[in-house]
């Protein structure tokens, strides 16, 4: 269940991270924003721009329907590295666990798998789960 668990979040994470990926490429491309706050003049926007997510006040002049920025700095800024790197962690510590347990299993000369103990097993498939019994040398172990 546990296991399970992990390869759903890993999936999930992985999604996360090309989505990250995505507006990140997206960012260089086409600035966006939407607005924050109701506020008539004097609004907070979420925008996306050159790499960075950022929170930034700006004055919006609704008669020319133009936007004029207050502050010249953002008020909150995020590079989309950070949150492409923390999504990322998940999916490779799932990817190396099934590496380090499948060059363990066939090491140990178990089934690689459901890890059941093949030796001395000489029908050439698993009893467990009927998968064909792979040689150590055939796994470059
Ligand atoms: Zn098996």
């Amino acid at each position: 269940m546990l296991r399970r668990s992990f390869a759903v979040l890993s999936a999930l994470s992985l999604l996360l991270c090309l989505t990250t990926a995505v507006f990140w490429v997206g960012s260089y491309r086409h600035p966006d924003f939407i607005r924050l706050d109701r506020g008539n003049t004097n609004v907070r926007i979420l925008g996306s721009e050159d790499g960075a997510v950022f929170v930034r006040r700006v004055t919006i002049d609704m008669a020319n329907r133009q936007m004029h920025v207050l502050s010249i700095f953002p008020e909150y800024i995020c590079p989309y590295f950070v949150p492409f790197a923390m999504t990322l962690v998940l999916p490779i510590g799932y990817l190396a666990r099934r590496i380090l347990v499948r060059r363990t299993r066939v090491r140990l000369g178990h089934c690689i798998r459901c890890g059941y103990d093949l030796t001395g097993n000489i029908s050439g498939v698993c009893p467990e789960c009927g998968t064909p019994v792979r040689q150590a040398s055939e796994a470059g172990a």
